[in-house]
């Protein structure tokens, strides 16, 4: 354990890059701090990045959705503008984070950052092909949020700051279904699961199939995804999204812990794909798929 020698606050991007790098000893950022005051400290210094122009949620003159790191989840429940965006599933996912007072300082960059693999917003971010923005002292990046993450609390970013995401244009009209499994509202996903498919001409263009809480890092099933792609809606038959469903869990990677087992996990990954397959495609106005979903209607957990 270390004592924190030092509160930093940035008000900059560029900046709080510079804090960071600048020593000495080892640096944090920090936003809601939900996740870093968890434990004692495991850092010399924190560089509080509120301040640094961070924050809010825009729609840009092409329609890309803009969402700076450190808004606070409560404020993606909230947004008119993510409301309208693929349904406004990332809303619904926002608000099964944690409780309403984690939600209020609980940022979504830091829920992204913390690299855990049940971390919430991370499957639906994944599903509407979320880009990441990455900056350094002189430089910016752009990633898919698919490239974020090495291992569990393992990201791409090394001391550089996420300043936030942006959801393309095109995908405003996707269908998005998304499900947390969990024991209790405020508990941490069993399975987490986002699908998300556009449709062009009777035929499916896109499927996105992402998972948290099943492998070291959220994932995309892409092979499972693979068998949709191309398909006319017609094609689609309810022994195929099974054997698409079987797929995706074959694709898993969980752990057993105290939660659940690896074993049950992947059962339930192979149910809850296929349940959220029919959905979408039902959402995209196709009904033979259909059948007896005994979460219909069940959001999962918000407290
Ligand atoms: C009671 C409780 C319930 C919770 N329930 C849930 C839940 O249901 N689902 C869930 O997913 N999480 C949950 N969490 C975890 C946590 O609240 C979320 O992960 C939250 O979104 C973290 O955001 P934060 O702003 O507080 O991150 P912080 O604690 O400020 O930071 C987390 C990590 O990310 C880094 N970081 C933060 N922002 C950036 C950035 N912009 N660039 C680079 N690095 C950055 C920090 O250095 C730190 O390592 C819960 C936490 C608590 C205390």
């Amino acid at each position: 354990m270390r004592d924190l020698n030092e509160y930093r606050i940035a008000t900059s991007p560029e900046e709080a890059v510079a804090m960071l790098k600048a020593g000495p000893g080892k640096g944090r950022y920090i936003a809601g701090g939900t996740d870093l005051y968890l434990g004692p400290p495991d850092c010399d210094f924190v560089v509080d990045i509120n301040q640094a122009g961070l924050g809010g949620i825009a729609s840009t003159n092409q329609g890309d959705v803009l969402i700076g790191a450190a808004t606070p989840l409560q404020d993606c429940v909230n947004s008119k503008v993510l409301q309208k965006f693929a349904g406004g599933e990332v809303c619904k996912v926002a608000g099964q984070c944690g409780n309403r007072p984690v939600r209020t300082t609980a940022t979504i960059g830091g829920n992204i950052c913390n690299a855990l693999p049940s971390a919430d917003m991370v499957p639906v971010l994944m599903a509407l092909d979320a880009v990441c923005f990455i900056v350094d002292e002189e430089s910016q990046e752009s990633i898919s949020l698919n490239e974020f993450f090495l291992g569990p609390r393992k990201t791409v970013l090394d001391k550089r700051l996420l300043a936030g995401l942006a959801l393309p244009q095109d995908v405003a009209s996707w269908v998005c279904e998304t499900y947390k499994l969990t024991r209790s509202a405020e508990d941490i996903a069993l399975v987490q699961i986002a699908v998300s498919m556009a449709v062009e001409d009777g035929a499916l263009a896109q499927v996105r199939i992402a998972l948290g809480s099943v492998a070291p890092v959220p994932m995309r099933c892409q092979l499972a995804e693979e068998q949709l792609v191309g398909l006319k809606l017609a094609e689609i038959t309810q022994d195929l999204v099974e054997i698409v469903s079987v797929i995706a869990a074959g694709e898993c990677k969980p752990i057993d812990d105290h939660r659940a087992s690896a074993e049950y996990r992947v059962d339930m990954v192979r149910v809850l794909t296929k349940r959220l397959i029919c959905r979408v495609l039902a959402g995209h106005g196709m009904d033979s798929c259909k059948y007896n979903d005994p979460t219909d209607g069940d959001n999962g957990g918000a407290a």
